[in-house]
C-alpha cells in the first residue's frame, strides 16, 4: 500500500487489514513515498517522520511491514519503479497494490501505466467522499472491495493538529504522540 501517509490514519489502516482478509495476503507492506508526484506544490512532512509514524501504526500487526524503498530513492516517487524495487526483493511475491477510490480514479496518468498492471493487480478500496469506479481499466488486474467507511484523511488530521484540536482515535496512539512529541504540522497547511 502506497501513500503519502503524513500521517497514517485509522482509514488507511483498516483497508489494508481488510484487503489482507479478503485477498489472504501474507504480508501488507506500507510504502511511504519519498517526494510525492501529486504533492509537489504542498509542504509534505520529512519523510523520515512520516515513516516512522507508519512503523508505529503498524508495530501492532504482525502481517504489516513498512518498507524503505520509496523513501531512500532519490527524485518524485512514481508507483512504477516502487514495484520494481518490491519485485526485486521479492521475485517471488504476487504483488497486490493497494489504492482508495480516489487514487484509483487517477491512474491513467501515473508513469508507465500499462507497465504498473503487468507488475502487479491492484485493490481499489471504497473511501468516502469519492466515488469509486475502475472503467477503462483490465478487468482481469483490478479488483473493488468494499471497506468499513471511515471518513478520516491525513488533510483533515493535519487541519486538526494545526488548530490544536484532537486527533486522538483518528490516528493510532502512538501517532498523537509522536505528532505532539516533534511539533508536527503547526504552522503549515
Ligand atoms: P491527504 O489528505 O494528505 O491527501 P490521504 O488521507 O488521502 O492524504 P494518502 O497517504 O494520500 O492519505 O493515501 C494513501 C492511500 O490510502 C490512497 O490510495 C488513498 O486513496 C487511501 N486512503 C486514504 N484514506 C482512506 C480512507 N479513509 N479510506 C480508504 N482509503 C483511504
Amino acid at each position: 500500500m502506497g501513500g503519502t501517509f503524513d500521517p497514517v490514519h485509522h482509514g488507511h489502516l483498516v483497508a489494508a487489514s481488510e484487503v489482507a482478509a479478503r485477498f489472504d495476503l501474507d504480508e501488507v507492506v506500507f510504502v511511504p513515498t519519498g517526494q510525492p508526484t501529486f504533492k509537489l506544490d504542498q509542504d509534505v512532512t520529512a519523510a523520515e517522520h512520516r515513516y516512522l509514524m507508519t512503523v508505529i501504526a503498524t508495530a501492532s500487526n504482525p502481517r504489516f511491514t513498512v518498507s524503505r524503498v520509496d523513501v531512500d530513492r532519490a527524485g518524485v516517487t512514481y508507483t512504477v519503479d516502487t514495484l520494481r524495487d518490491l519485485k526485486t526483493a521479492r521475485p517471488d511475491a504476487e504483488l497486490f497494490f493497494i489504492t482508495g477510490a480516489d487514487a484509483i480514479a487517477q491512474i491513467l496518468t501515473w508513469k508507465d501505466a500499462d507497465e504498473l498492471f503487468s507488475m502487479a493487480q491492484f485493490v481499489a478500496v471504497t473511501r468516502p467522499g469519492h466515488a469509486l469506479s475502475v472503467d477503462g481499466l483490465p478487468g482481469d488486474r483490478v479488483h473493488v472491495l468494499e471497506v468499513p467507511a471511515l471518513a478520516i484523511s491525513s488533510t483533515d488530521v493535519r487541519a486538526r493538529a494545526r488548530a490544536g484540536q484532537p486527533v486522538w482515535y483518528l490516528v493510532p496512539d502512538g501517532v498523537v504522540q509522536y505528532i505532539a512529541k516533534h511539533r508536527l504540522y503547526r504552522g503549515q497547511s
